[in-house]
């Protein structure tokens, strides 16, 4: 007999929210959650800090403080699953077995995919909100340049909050503004994609802020290596390479899925766990679930995301207990607020096939339009939100939508 009816790997933002809302349904559900790091984040807030709003030791606090006590909290990595023994690798050789498996593991930031990188990350104008520790360097040289060549870079998609990329351009913008030297920079928005966001009703409010602050667009353009000592950034472009100065670099690392689970029979293409995008079950492994930045499913990879999808697993897994059909459908919903400058948000709020899923009437929050309301979302409401509604089950803004 398995010592849990159902093992969580990862406590995350996915893997608590899931937990909190399966106990929330069936208190007496055996649930170990397996983790092994000591500090839990709330990365939605690294932009903030990256734009001098927030603290970085406001997006962080100790795991043990998220973790629920009715969990067994496993504080050690998983290192491969076996699902047809229904059992788990964990680190130190050990193994722990389950009735059902819920994948909350988050996806790995491949800082190594560009070379010389990681040597220079933190020093010569190198930044990246991407990180705890260096979302403050972020704010520090934007602070400390006045003029010069400032970069900010985005790999191919799939990553968490493709928005993050441009937010933190143009938070900086928006202080180089305020300072009176926007006019004395050079600024670059170098995308692998070759559209400036991918759901087309926000960029037309995004590309007016591109025009004001004299942003150039330097679409189809890969980051490839950084020199930190030459300051130098050379990117894969259409016609070959290029290599560009620069006084300061804001680099988003390419992302991929977790190694363990690309090499686990639980991946499907491109190593991402392999879940229906709607019942968020395994496709092979009936009692697998998965959810959150390490699945296939096509939504916007964000926190926002996994608060709708944490309680929809919950409702599928404990009907899948009972041997029921699965009553619970996730629409794809994923929000990604963009801060296009100090005290304003265009509110991004999209599911499956950039279908428009806006949480407020137009008349109270047009989420096309910079707006001061969603900043104080965004600033004031959700940080509240994340950590005491939805990592406690607390479910009063999501209700999980029904199959049919
Ligand atoms: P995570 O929260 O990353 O958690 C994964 C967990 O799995 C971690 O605790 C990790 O330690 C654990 N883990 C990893 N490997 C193993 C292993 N081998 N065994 C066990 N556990 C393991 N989202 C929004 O909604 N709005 C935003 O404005 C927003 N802005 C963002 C800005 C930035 C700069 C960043 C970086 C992210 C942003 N996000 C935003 C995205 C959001 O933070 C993620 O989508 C969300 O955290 C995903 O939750 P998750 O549980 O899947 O992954």
């Amino acid at each position: 007999k398995a010592e849990f009816e159902v093992v969580i790997v990862g406590g995350g933002s996915s893997g608590i929210a899931t937990a909190a809302s399966l106990h929330k349904r069936e208190p007496s559900l055996r649930i170990a959650i397996v983790e092994p790091a000591a500090k839990h984040y709330y990365q939605p807030g690294w932009t903030m800090v990256g734009g001098g709003v927030f603290k970085a030791s406001q997006t962080e606090r100790d795991m043990a403080s998220v973790m629920p006590d009715y969990v067994s909290w496993i504080s050690q990595a998983a290192t491969a699953f076996e699902p047809d023994k229904n059992e788990v690798v964990l680190e130190d050789g050990s193994r722990v077995g389950y009735i059902f498996l819920v994948v909350a593991a988050g996806l790995k930031l491949d800082w190594d995919g560009i070379e010389g990188l990681t040597d220079t990350l933190g020093r010569n104008g190198v930044t990246s909100n991407y990180r705890y520790d260096l979302a403050p360097y972020t704010w520090d040289l934007v602070q400390r340049t006045r003029s010069g060549r400032a970069l900010f870079t985005q790999p191919p998609m799939p990553i968490k909050c493709a928005g993050a990329p441009q937010k933190a351009m143009y938070l900086s913008c928006s202080e180089w503004e305020r300072r009176g030297c926007l006019k004395d920079m050079d600024v670059h928005f170098h995308n692998a994609g070759g559209v400036l966001f991918g759901v087309a009703d926000y960029v037309p409010a995004l590309m007016e802020y591109v025009e004001r602050y004299g942003i150039t667009l330097d679409l189809n353009e890969r980051l490839t290596a950084v020199d930190g000592s030459a300051k130098t950034a050379t990117f894969a472009t259409e016609s070959g390479t290029k290599t560009v100065d620069f006084d300061m670099i804001h680099v988003v690392p390419p992302q991929t899925a977790p190694d363990f689970i690309k090499a686990s029979p639980l991946a499907g293409d491109g190593g991402w766990v392999d879940v229906d995008p709607a019942t968020l079950r395994h496709t092979k492994f009936d009692n697998v679930f998965g959810l959150g930045d390490c699945t296939n499913t096509p939504n916007a990879k964000t926190a926002a995301a996994a608060r709708k999808q944490a309680p929809i697993v919950a409702e599928n897994l404990i009907a899948a207990i009972l041997d029921k059909s699965l009553p619970a459908a996730y629409d794809g919903y994923g929000s990604c607020p963009l801060t296009v400058e100090h005290g304003k948000i265009v509110l991004a709020e999209f599911g499956y096939g950039g279908k428009l899923l806006p949480s407020f009437p137009e008349w109270m929050l047009d989420g096309r339009k910079p707006t001061r309301r969603a900043w104080t979302l965004k600033a004031d409401i959700l940080p509240k939100i994340y950590w005491e509604a939805m990592l406690k089950g607390r479910e009063w803004l999501v209700k999980p939508g029904k199959l049919g």
